[in-house]
């Protein structure tokens, strides 16, 4: 029999590993460094009853299979949220998103942004970075305003460096009759996009959703496995307890520069090429107040450098048991860094602090109910789409499938594009369909077709 092994317990590796029980195979085995699952989408729970996830996650759709699962796998206990975005820039709250709203500008600016907008769809022109799509697709007032600095400030990353070529619905657009409707008409235009309504575990965040895939895959599923250098050539894994297992096709949803960097048999081109590879990093500082939320909005962002943070999340909005009670509401903040945008971590819980008061989200004597911080510290935040990622990507992912290695999910397909949750469950459940049905994938598009026979169609 074909043994599967699949490396790694978030969304990617979970949604493997449901599918491979949901088909009745029998030898597989899923390994996770942690002693819990979920990966960046598992929640924790603090001393004083919060629940922090790791960043806002809000759960979209793309799928009916995932659809179906969810389902499946949280019943009636979800709450179901109104998107309320805002954004705070020149001292005041705007509704997201921005071009539909920018009548909440001052007036020179607002006039900026329409010209800008005008001049850039009178004069179209080329672009291949995201600092130039930007520019060309919003104008320079809308660019330079907010679409510019927000990005940089989330992305920590150098806007020119990035390709435009991963954005699809992932940054809203712009209809340019209706930004002027809204400034001369006055109006407010707050509902945009694939995740106006969205869902949320009733109990225990995020990470409710996945500690619900417990079941199916606990049998086979083995905590506290650190895999530390897989050997392409031999097919094993080493793990840093000194075990080792063997495989006929691996699974890994391991940031794709680490699985390559560690291995054993991956050619100097191959290296060079993981090495061409950039991300993000993040601090998510978690903040519990002791009082009634004053506030009914979702999220907002952040664009200007009044605080270090991009976003922050009222995530006690989202359900009555994220804070211990209704006395209580929880604010999650996201600060990105890198070696472009360093942050030091030391003090990012007081900057954190600062920043909520700087931009009125808390009183200067909240300060004094604040009861309970939380900071987790998130190597691997956000795959960037650079200007040189889809070529390394090509070199890498033919390599590994010739060796049946299947590379997925955020960090293993480092596909920002496809880098959210349902994304990536169906990201390991469709690596799986190709290795046992042969199925084409149709999330993850593979460089290169696989040449093997799909096992159970072989059997
Ligand atoms: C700040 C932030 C905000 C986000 N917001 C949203 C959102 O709003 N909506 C949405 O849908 N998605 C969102 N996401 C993305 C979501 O978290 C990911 O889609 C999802 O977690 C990716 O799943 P994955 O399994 O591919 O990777 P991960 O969740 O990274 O899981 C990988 C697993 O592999 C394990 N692992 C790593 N190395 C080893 C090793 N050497 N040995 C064994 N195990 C190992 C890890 O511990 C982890 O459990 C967000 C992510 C971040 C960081």
């Amino acid at each position: 029999m074909t043994r599967i092994v699949i490396l790694g317990a978030g969304p990617t590796g979970l949604g493997a590993a449901y599918r491979l029980q949901e088909l009745g195979y029998q030898d597989w085995d899923l390994y996770e460094q942690h002693d819990y699952i979920g990966g960046l989408a598992a929640s924790f729970r603090d001393d004083r009853g919060f629940t922090h996830d790791v960043g806002g996650h809000v759960m979209f759709s793309h799928y009916p299979y995932y659809d179906a699962l969810v389902e499946k796998l949280m019943g009636d206990n979800y709450t179901e949220i109104m998107r309320e975005s805002w954004i705070w820039m020149r001292d005041r709250f705007i509704p997201y998103p921005f071009q539909n709203n920018i009548k909440y500008l001052p007036r020179e600016e607002v006039l900026e942004c329409v010209l800008g907008l005008i001049e850039a769809q009178r004069h179209p022109r080329p672009s291949e970075t995201f600092a130039e799509w930007i520019e060309a697709t919003f104008g320079q007032g809308i660019a330079r305003h907010f679409m510019l600095p927000y990005n940089a400030k989330v992305w920590a990353h150098p806007l020119d460096r990035m390709s435009k070529h991963w954005i699809a619905e992932r940054v809203s657009v712009v209809d340019s009759e209706r930004v002027l409707r809204n400034v001369i008409l006055d109006r407010d235009d707050v509902s945009w996009g694939p995740n106006s309504r969205f869902k949320y575990p009733l109990h225990g965040g995020t990470g409710g959703l996945f500690n619900a895939f417990l079941p199916y895959v606990e049998p086979r599923l083995h905590l506290q496995k650190a895999a530390r250098q897989v050997d392409f050539d031999a097919r094993v894994v080493e793990f840093d307890d000194g075990t080792c297992t063997r495989y006929d096709v691996l699974i890994s949803s391991l940031p794709i520069d680490q699985l390559v960097t560690w291995s054993k048999g991956a050619p100097p081109e191959i290296r060079e090429a993981a090495a061409r590879l950039d991300h993000s990093s993040s601090y998510i500082v978690g903040v519990g107040v002791a009082a009634p939320c004053p506030s009914t909005r979702c999220w907002l962002y952040f664009p200007e450098q009044d605080c270090p943070f991009y976003r922050v999340t009222y995530l006690s909005n989202y359900s009555p048991f994220i804070a211990p009670d209704e006395h209580h509401y929880l604010l999650l903040t996201e600060t990105s860094y890198s070696p472009w945008k360093p942050e030091p971590g030391q003090e990012i819980v007081e900057r954190v602090v600062d920043g909520l008061v700087t931009t009125g989200l808390l009183e200067e004597a909240d300060r004094a109910r604040i009861a309970s911080t939380h900071l987790i510290d998130v190597p691997y935040s956000y795959p960037v789409p650079t200007l040189e990622r889809d070529d390394a990507l090509a070199i890498i992912q033919p390599f590994l499938l010739r060796h049946d290695v299947y590379s997925r999910g955020r960090f293993g397909a480092w596909l920002y594009e496809i880098g959210n949750m349902d994304h990536s469950t169906m990201q390991g459940v469709e690596a799986v369909n190709s290795i046992l049905l042969g199925d084409k994938e149709t999330t993850w598009k593979p460089s290169e077709p696989s040449s093997r026979t799909p096992v159970l169609r072989a059997a």
